[in-house]
């Protein structure tokens, strides 16, 4: 399984029934799939969908044809003040942080999808939104 990170923009979502849509968009690939997360902000509503690794073109693909954003890109930034304790690094889908042979905290931007599952995992608050 593996995360894709979208966002609903206010604009599309005019009632309930836009959300059905997109979750029947998905539902027609005849996969299980799960809901991580639903939250909400000033772009719209943000989902993480845990979906199979082998559709994950399709889906990304029906999702944009229904004018949901996915998001590729990183959203964070790792502060000086990390002390490379770890907390972090379980909590991401994807391996955008690990360590480095000498156990030092890596953030490899290009494999973040901007998740945030990251953000509150810090006891040092290292980890910021961009
Ligand atoms: S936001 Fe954090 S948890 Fe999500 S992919 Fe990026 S580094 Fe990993
Ligand atoms: S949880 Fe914070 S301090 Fe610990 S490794 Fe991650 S960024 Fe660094």
């Amino acid at each position: 399984m593996t995360i894709i990170n979208c966002t609903i923009p206010f604009g599309v979502i005019r009632d309930i029934s836009n959300y059905s849509k997109i979750i029947n968009e998905i539902l027609k690939f005849e996969i299980s799939f799960n809901i991580l997360k639903f939250s909400t902000d000033s772009n719209g509503a943000n989902i993480l969908l845990d979906v199979p690794e082998d559709k994950i073109k399709s889906i990304t693909e029906s999702l944009k044809e229904n004018n949901v954003i996915v998001n590729t890109k990183g959203r964070v930034i790792v502060l000086d003040n990390c002390i490379d304790c770890g907390a972090c690094i379980s909590l991401c889908p994807t391996e955008a942080l690990h360590f480095n042979d000498e156990f030092k905290l890596e953030f490899a931007y290009e494999k973040c999808i901007g998740c945030l599952l990251c953000l509150d995992s810090c006891p040092r608050s290292a980890i910021e939104e961009m």
